[in-house]
Parts: structure tokens; sequence; C-alpha cells
């Protein structure tokens, strides 16, 4: 008999809560609904087969069943573990920030896809050892804020509108500034043609392409200092994760 009650979708676990003895509470990014909360029944029990398939990272097919009030997991048809970053105890932590900041973002009833396309690349990137993960972080900062409306302007002048001669970046006008309105403005300060470029980039190309170059160390500073300040201004909640991970990088440097 078929139940009308029962839907697939398909998507990403991004955090996951022990309910009571057996269970867990599934915080799911899905193409279908958005944001959801499911419960998975049993699943705490190490041989059920949603112990494994309801951790987060899996990405895959999610087979529930809608109740009244919420939704249960009955079954998972996983399409990746990323079982590589869960052992890698720095990119798992990058991981972890970045599955907080889709859940900030992630909304219920709509289509989550390109959230869901971006984690995945931005999962596969961290597994790649060729790009550095404070890369990687700044890259899906930048992008995450851009497909929510909400990023610095980096093409044209925040004063007086040209696209010629961009030399500074404003915290108040939170842009850039020509050499121009730059120098008269007291809240500017430089930054290279290169950190523009590659803003310009993560801003305009498509995810698929986002993780292809690599910056020098004053390209990714100067980065890091304008998403970091933008990021701080736009997101009010305090993110967990965010702070484990930049104690963990001043661990690691200092
Ligand atoms: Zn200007």
């Amino acid at each position: 008999m078929a139940d009308n009650n029962i839907i697939t979708v398909t998507g990403m676990v991004i955090s996951t809560m022990p309910v009571g003895e057996t269970d867990r509470r599934i915080v799911l990014l899905t193409k279908e609904r958005g944001k959801i909360t499911a419960f998975a029944k049993g699943a705490k029990k190490p041989n059920s087969p949603l112990s494994a398939s309801c951790q987060p990272f899996v990405f895959g097919e999610f087979e529930v069943y809608e109740g009244r009030t919420s939704y249960n997991i009955r079954n998972v048809n996983v399409k990746n573990y990323f079982r590589e970053l869960v052992t890698d105890f720095y990119g798992a932590y990058y991981g972890f920030y970045f599955l907080e900041l889709a859940d900030y973002y992630g909304r219920e009833g709509i289509d989550e896809s390109v959230l869901i396309t971006l984690l995945y690349q931005t999962f596969r990137a961290l597994l790649n050892e060729n790009i550095p993960n404070e890369l990687i972080k700044v890259i899906y900062e930048l992008k995450i804020m851009t497909i929510n409306g909400e990023y610095p302007e980096m093409t044209v002048c925040t004063e007086c509108g040209t696209d010629t001669d961009i030399a500074y970046y404003s915290d108040n006008n939170n842009g850039v500034c020509c050499k121009i309105c730059g120098s008269r403005r007291g809240d500017c300060f430089t930054i290279c043609d290169s950190t523009i470029y590659a803003m310009q980039y993560i801003i305009f190309s498509p995810i698929g392409k986002l993780y292809n170059f690599n910056v020098k160390r004053e390209v990714l500073y100067e980065m890091r200092m304008i998403v970091n300040r933008f990021r701080s201004k736009y997101i009010d909640k305090k993110l967990k994760s965010l702070e484990i991970l930049e104690s963990l990088s001043n661990e690691k440097l200092g």
C-alpha cells in the first residue's frame, strides 16, 4: 500500500542531537523542503542502519515519513559520507563551522540546492591538500553571503561609482573606493589589485569554479580582514564552531 506521507528528499545532514536513550534529532538541508528537522528513531544504537547515515557531512537521499508535527527518517541512501573529513582533526572543525553557517542561512520550505551544492564543493575542497583551509573558509564565507544577497561591494567605488583606479576598502561603506575618494576618507585602508580580483571572482563565478585558484599570503590576509569585518557586522548570531576554530588556529599558529 502506498503511503502518501512518505517522501524522499535529497540533501545533507547539517547537525544532529541525541534525544533520549536511543534516538537522534537531525537537521537536514534539502532540495525539496529546505531546512527541516527530522527524528531518527534508534539512530543512537550502534547496530541501527541509521547510526552511520545520520551524521554530519552525510550527503544522500533521505526517505522520510511526514507526520503531523515532525518528520521521521525511515531510510537513507548515502551518496557521500566525507569520511576522510571526519578523521582530519582540523578539516573537521572547518567542516563543522561551514555546516553551522549553512544552518544559520538555511530556510524551511525553499529549494536549498544552491547551498547544498556549495557545501558539497566546499567539503571536496577541504579534502584537496593544494588549497589552504583558510582560503577555503574565506571563499565559502564570501560566497554564502553573496548567495544571500549581502556582500561587500568590490566592483565600483562606493563613493563616486567609478570602476577605475580602485585602491581602498571602506569599512563604513562596506565596499571599495577609488584612489581619490579613498584618500579623502578616514575609514579606508589600501588593498592590492589581486585582492579585488579574487573577491570579484568569488562573488561572480559559478560554484563549480570557486575552488580552483590560490593566492599569496598578503592577498589572503586582506581578504580575511574584509570578509571577517563584513561577516561580524551582518551575522548577529554567535557561531560556536567559529570560536572553536579561531582558538584552534591561534594554537596552531602561535
Ligand atoms: Zn570614488
